[in-house]
């Protein structure tokens, strides 16, 4: 695993803001904005989306403005949520790990 915590190529800081951009039609953006010198940082485009602490419901909605499907949506929601959090305590260890917490 490769793991790099994203910095202001402007002002070399590790604070930022995500602004997450929905529009019809289009896959969901995040742009990533410095907290302290306000330039963009990154922009990602997304098919999926997870926002821990949101719900079900939430993560709901979001799948199905891109997809349908037959499968057992609360068993996919349940095996995204253990992903992520999984993901991020592996990032966090790996951050930790390489000194760059
Ligand atoms: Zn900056």
């Amino acid at each position: 695993m490769e793991v790099h915590r994203q910095k202001c190529q402007n002002c070399e800081s590790l604070e930022h803001n995500n602004l997450i951009v929905r529009q019809p039609g289009k896959p969901q953006t995040i742009l990533v904005r410095c907290a302290k010198c306000q330039d963009l940082v990154a922009a990602y485009q997304l098919d999926t989306y997870y926002h821990h602490g949101k719900g079900f419901e939430s993560w709901l909605a979001n799948l199905k403005a891109h997809r349908e499907s037959g499968r057992d949506l609360m068993k996919e929601f349940q095996e995204t949520q253990q992903r992520n959090l999984k993901l991020y305590k592996d990032v966090l260890e790996t951050l930790h790990s390489e000194g760059k917490d």
